[in-house]
């Protein structure tokens, strides 16, 4: 099945079904200042999901294009994109559970539309908690359903809020989901649905608005909504039997044509692989920006593309590419999308001007960036030898628990930026794949003073994204003390920091513990944080000798850093200390800064060591 196929077949399903079809919104938010970027096909309709009517009527579908910055990380596994797009159909206080439910499955498995294969279905409903009930009406859908087509009842997973939840931080429409998944192993599906296991890929989410929350409260809510989303690329690859979305039409012209430029093949190895999809990803990402005229600059939705393009170039560069090559990419990814989304051929030339033009930029400083960058990392690993710390011997994000040993200034960090153009990020990714971290806060503090120092002009220019940014990531960083205090609390004492990755997106957090956690306890870490936002209390620093800290019970992650005099962060009252850390910093004034804290995935690390991600909503 052809991409423009799917396309067509889901809006046409849905038709059939009363609803109308309504083109796709632009990727920059059109009313919603609080994000760069249309992440959802919900996005351009909440205000329609919140009670305004929609002058197409009560029920719509459409393919959205989205572009999700916090996924960036994933990107390069098989399914996780920069660039998507979401098919969705909506029931604005229309249609509910029942038709919403039975629509997906007939969508799905009917030999008319998907035809899937049965038997390589789960799903999974809301479980039920303290606050809010177990959603036994979608439940008892699915049993229907599954006892119907003789499929295990044990396909249908009961998952707590931090799964099978949709709500707003600020309260309002809310409501359980349920989502679907599709086995891509080699062997038979298990019998039963397993969170952890990434062979079961989610493909579609229903999300059921149907409460309003008001102080902490649950009510009913006056026009329940049904809102859902399902991932071109990941349905596109499971339709075709292919466990890798890069295989589908929707990417392999554009990775034949980096096979061509490299002289490698996809798969010549994991790394060249990754690189592969990493570029290909994030080319099509900048080319669907600027065909909405976006231009990479360092603020805000420019720095988002300035980033995307140069992080490919430089993974360009790795796999022996020579010359400016990501206009090369326009050709196949227009072909991908001419019968689709015209803005592309539209604004062909400018898009080519535009790439050709910052990859040059980039280009005259990269090579000597790299050099300097080498320079700068040998030196920090050497000072770390002489400390005792063994580099690692390869590359790559298994060194990730290593990381911390040895660091790269502030100062380092910065030079690289505003003499060579390295994003910081790129700068970070480089260092840790030689098991090293970089100084964030000191980067930030250098970008602080610059900027003062600067005349209104270059001001202006590093305005806006990156200087909220440096604010953002300082939440996260007093974030992760208080969740670092709360696991210690709930898990035990032997849970220490193993490493952190802090961007103005999520908080990423290692941390020793032989087990997975249970959906209670980190329900209780949650609570305990949020507890601490919610008192808003002081956060303290102090300058103490190593030896007074160590008294004062003060956790430090890496001891060796740190100089005779150390800095001490401190939350809580003095009789009731929560957290205390030794700490560069810096760190915001008091808790109640934070906004709401969220868990989002604890996952293994590697052998005795968890991984985190959070939020602040
Ligand atoms: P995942 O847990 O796999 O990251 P999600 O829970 O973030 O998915 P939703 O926000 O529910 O996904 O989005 C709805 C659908 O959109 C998903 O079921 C998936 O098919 C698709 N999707 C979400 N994020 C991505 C992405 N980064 N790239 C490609 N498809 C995506
Ligand atoms: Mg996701």
């Amino acid at each position: 099945m052809t991409a423009n196929e799917l396309r067509t077949k889901y809006l046409e399903f849905f038709k059939s079904k009363g609803h109308t079809i309504i083109p796709s919104a632009s990727l920059i938010p059109e009313n919603d200042p609080t994000v760069l970027f249309t992440t959802a096909g919900m996005h351009p309709l909440v205000p329609f999901l919140m009670g305004q009517k929609h002058p197409a009527g009560q029920r719509l579908t459409d393919a959205q294009k989205c572009i999700r910055t916090t996924d960036i990380d994933e990107v390069g596994d098989a399914n996780h994109h920069t660039f998507f797009e979401m098919l969705g159909n909506w029931s604005l206080g229309d249609y509910f559970k029942k038709e919403a439910i039975e629509w997906s499955w007939e969508f799905l498995t009917s030999p008319e539309y998907l035809g899937l294969h049965k038997n390589h279905l789960a799903v999974s409903v809301f479980a039920g908690d303290n606050d809010a009930p177990f959603d036994e009406e979608a439940f008892n859908i699915w049993k229907g359903i599954f006892r119907k087509n003789s499929l295990p009842v044990e396909r249908i997973a009961k998952l707590p809020k931090k799964n099978n939840w949709w709500g707003l931080a600020t309260g309002g429409p809310c409501g359980p989901d349920t989502e679907m998944f599709y086995w891509v192993g080699p062997e038979k599906a298990p019998a039963s649905f397993n969170d952890d296991n990434h062979l079961w890929v989610e493909i579609w989410n229903d999300v059921f608005m149907q409460f309003n929350q008001q102080d902490g409260k649950l009510e009913p809510l006056a026009q329940k909504n049904v809102d859902t989303g399902m991932g071109l690329e990941r349905a596109l690859a499971v339709v075709n039997g292919l466990d890798d979305n890069y295989k589908t039409e929707l990417f392999w012209p554009i990775i034949e044509k980096i096979e061509e430029l490299a002289g490698k093949k996809y798969n010549a190895s994991p790394e060249t692989t990754r690189a592969m999809r990493i570029m290909a990803d994030h080319i099509k990402a900048a080319i669907f920006m600027l065909a909405e005229n976006l231009k990479p600059s360092n603020t805000e939705r420019g720095y988002v593309l300035r980033r995307l393009i140069r992080r490919a170039v430089r993974y360009g560069k790795q796999l022996g590419i020579n010359g400016v090559f990501t206009f090369k990419l326009i050709e196949p990814t227009l072909g991908i999308y001419k019968e689709v989304y015209s803005e592309l051929t539209n604004n062909k030339d400018f898009i080519e001007e535009q790439l050709v033009r910052e990859e040059e930029k980039f280009g005259k400083t990269l090579e000597k960036g790299l050099k300097e960058l080498k320079r700068l990392i040998e030196a920090a690993l050497a000072v770390s030898t002489r400390k005792g710390f063994v580099p690692p011997p390869a590359a790559g994000p298994s060194s990730m628990g290593l990381a911390g040993q040895g660091r790269l200034l502030g100062r380092e960090v910065f030079d690289l930026f505003s003499t060579f153009g390295f994003p910081m990020e790129m700068t970070k990714e480089i260092a840790a794949e030689r098991g090293l971290e970089i100084d964030e806060d000191g980067f930030w503090r250098e970008f602080k003073n610059h900027q003062e120092i600067s005349k209104a002009g270059s001001e202006q220019k590093f305005k806006g994204g990156l200087a909220d940014t440096s604010e953002q990531t300082v939440k996260y960083h007093t974030a992760a003390h208080l969740m670092l205090a709360a696991l210690r609390q709930v898990l035990g004492d032997h849970v220490f920091q193993k490493g952190s990755n802090i961007t103005a997106e999520r908080l990423r957090f290692d941390f020793s513990h032989p087990e997975k956690m249970s959906s209670e306890q980190v329900k209780q870490v949650e609570d305990l944080v949020n507890e601490q936002i919610q008192k808003d209390l002081p956060v303290v620093c102090e300058e103490m000798s190593l030896e007074e800290a160590k008294a004062k019970n003060a956790m430090g992650v890496f001891e060796q850093k740190y100089g005779k005099r150390v800095k001490v962060y401190t939350v809580g009252d003095p009789e009731r200390v929560f957290s205390s850390e030794i700490c560069g910093g810096p760190h915001i004034e008091r808790t109640g800064q934070l906004g709401r804290f969220k868990i989002q995935k604890e996952e293994s690390s590697s052998a005795g060591v968890r991984r985190i991600k959070a939020i602040l909503e």
